[in-house]
C-alpha cells in the first residue's frame, strides 16, 4: 500500500476522552473512530489487524477440529424464554421489537441458537463429538463502555459450543480449547495465563479465564510466578489425543493462579513467597463447561449406545477478538506509539523515502516495494512529500516491526537502512540484503 493512496486519519493531539495507552493510540494512529458511546467503526488500518486476529483464532479452532459457521447477531426472544434466560439475563441484554410487535435482541452470546440449530439436525450419539464456532459481532449494553474497544457494547468475539454424549467427552472438549486458546494467544505474542475464574451469567462451576497480565486490566489477580515462564511453542498437537492434551492443561494449571472471585488465601500462602504475584489482568477468554445447563430445558438429547435418551453435555468458549487488539496493544507500545508483534502486524514492513522526488530515491522506494511484495510481504510505502521526522513519527506511532529508510546519501553508497521498531536498532545494508532478512 501507498500512503498517499490509504486512508490513514492519524492524530497529532491526544484525545482527551482515552484514559489508557490502548485506547490512546488506536484513536491517533487512525484505527477506530467512535460511532457512538461503546461502538466503533473499524478504520483500515484497525481492519486489517482485526483480520488478522481472525485469521489466527480461525487457523488455530480448525486445528483442534472446530468447525466454523456463522450465526446473526439478531435473535428471536422465544429461544431465551425456553432456556429461562430472558428474564435472567438483565440490562446488559439489548432488547428490540420488530414491526410485528416480536420480541428480539441483539445476541450477547448464543449457547440458545446454537443449542437450536443442534437440536434440529442430531439425534443419535454416532454424530458425536461436535464443536461448531463462529466469530459473529456481539452486544453487551454495558452499564460502563470505556477504554475504546476494551469494553466496548458492541464487539466482536470468537464463541465455540461443544456437544458431547458423557462429562468425560465434554472434559476433553474443554482441554482442547484451553491448549488452542494458549496456542492462539501465543502465535499474537501474547501471554495470556489461564486462570480459574466464576462462571457468570454463561454458567458452570468449571471455568477458567484467559488473563492478559496489565496494570490497566480490570480484573485483580493471584498468581505464582512460575506459570509466567511456560510456553507451548510449536510444538506438534495431537488435538485428538486426551493423554497429550490433559497433560499440558495439568502443566499449566499447576501453579497458582486464579482472579479475585475464585481467590484462596490459604491456597496462595503455600506459594514461596518470592513467587507469589499480586496484580491486575485483561480477560481475553473464557472456556466453560456447563454440562446439561441448556440441552436439558431445551431438550437437546441424543441416543445413546444402550438406546437411552439423554441430553447433550456442553460447554461454550470465548475469545474476546476486538478486545485483543487492545490488550495487545497495552502489551505492546512505548511513548512513542504501538509495537506490533510480527504475528499481527497490520503491515510488516514501511518503506520511509527521505527525499520524495529524487529520482534515485524515488526508484529504489519502488524497486523495494515490488520485491517486497513479490516475497509475500505487506509493506506500507510512505510516499507523501513530508519531512522525515514526520514520516518516522508516523512509522512510530502505528508500530510497524520494521522500517526500511531510503536516501540519496545513502543510496550513493548502495545502503539503505532498516531499523526494529521495538529495538530502536538500525543497520545498514544493500536493498537486497533488506529484502532477505524480511522474508
Ligand atoms: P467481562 O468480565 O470483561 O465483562 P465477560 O466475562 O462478561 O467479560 P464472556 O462472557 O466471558 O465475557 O465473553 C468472552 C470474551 O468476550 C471475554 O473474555 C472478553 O474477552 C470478551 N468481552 C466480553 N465483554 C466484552 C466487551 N464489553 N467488550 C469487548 N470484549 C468483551
Ligand atoms: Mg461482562
Ligand atoms: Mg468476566
Ligand atoms: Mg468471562
Amino acid at each position: 500500500m501507498r500512503l498517499t493512496k490509504y486512508f490513514l486519519p492519524v492524530l497529532r493531539e491526544n484525545p482527551a476522552e482515552a484514559q489508557i495507552a490502548s485506547h490512546r493510540l488506536m484513536l491517533r494512529a487512525g484505527m477506530i473512530r467512535q460511532a457512538t458511546a461503546g461502538i466503533y467503526s473499524w478504520l483500515p488500518l484497525g481492519f486489517k489487524v482485526l483480520r488478522r486476529l481472525e485469521q489466527i483464532v480461525h487457523e488455530e479452532q480448525q486445528r483442534a477440529g472446530h468447525i466454523p459457521l456463522l450465526m446473526p447477531t439478531l435473535q428471536s426472544a422465544d429461544l431465551w424464554r425456553e432456556s429461562g434466560r430472558y428474564d435472567d439475563y438483565g440490562a446488559e441484554m439489548l432488547r428490540i421489537k420488530d414491526r410485528h410487535e416480536r420480541d428480539m435482541l441483539y445476541g450477547p452470546t448464543n449457547e440458545e441458537l446454537i443449542t437450536d440449530i443442534f437440536r434440529s439436525a442430531v439425534s443419535s450419539y454416532k454424530d458425536l463429538p461436535l464443536t461448531l464456532y463462529h466469530i459473529q459481532w456481539k452486544f453487551r449494553d454495558e452499564m460502563r463502555p470505556r477504554f475504546g474497544v476494551m469494553r466496548g457494547r458492541e464487539f466482536l468475539m470468537k464463541d465455540g459450543y461443544n456437544f458431547d454424549l458423557t462429562v468425560e467427552d465434554a472434559m476433553h472438549a474443554y482441554n482442547r480449547h484451553m491448549v488452542s486458546y494458549i496456542r492462539t494467544y501465543e502465535r499474537m505474542g501474547l501471554k495470556a495465563i489461564p486462570m480459574r475464574a466464576d462462571g457468570g451469567p454463561i454458567g458452570g462451576d468449571h471455568t477458567h479465564e484467559f488473563l492478559v497480565l496489565a496494570p490497566t486490566g480490570e480484573s485483580a489477580v493471584f498468581y505464582d510466578r512460575a506459570v509466567t515462564d511456560l510456553t507451548l511453542g510449536d510444538r506438534a498437537i495431537d488435538f485428538a489425543d486426551r493423554g497429550q492434551v490433559s497433560e499440558i492443561v495439568a502443566t499449566w494449571t499447576a501453579p497458582y493462579a486464579r482472579t479475585d472471585e475464585r481467590h484462596d488465601a490459604a491456597e496462595f500462602a503455600k506459594v514461596p513467597e518470592d513467587r507469589r504475584v499480586e496484580g491486575r489482568g485483561i480477560e481475553v477468554g473464557q472456556i466453560f463447561f456447563f454440562g446439561t445447563k441448556y440441552s436439558e430445558p431445551m431438550k437437546a438429547v441424543v441416543v445413546n449406545e444402550a438406546g437411552e435418551r439423554v441430553p447433550v453435555q456442553m460447554g461454550s468458549h470465548g475469545i474476546g477478538v476486538s478486545r485483543l487488539v487492545g490488550a495487545l496493544i497495552e502489551a505492546n507500545h512505548d511513548e512513542k506509539g504501538i509495537i506490533w508483534p510480527e504475528g499481527v502486524t497490520p503491515f510488516h514492513v514501511g518503506i520511509v523515502n527521505l527525499k520524495q522526488g529524487d529520482g534515485a530515491a524515488d526508484a529504489a522506494c519502488e524497486a523495494l516495494y515490488a520485491e517486497l511484495r513479490s516475497a509475500g510481504l505487506d509493506p506500507l510505502y510512505d510516499d507523501r512529500e513530508e519531512r522525515a521526522g514526520a514520516k518516522f513519527a508516523t512509522m512510530d506511532l502505528i508500530g510497524l516491526p520494521w522500517r526500511i529508510t531510503v536516501g540519496p546519501r545513502g543510496l550513493a553508497n548502495g545502503r539503505v537502512e532498516l531499523t526494529s521498531r521495538r529495538t530502536g536498532e538500525s543497520e545498514e545494508m544493500s536493498p537486497g540484503a533488506a529484502i532477505a532478512r524480511l522474508s
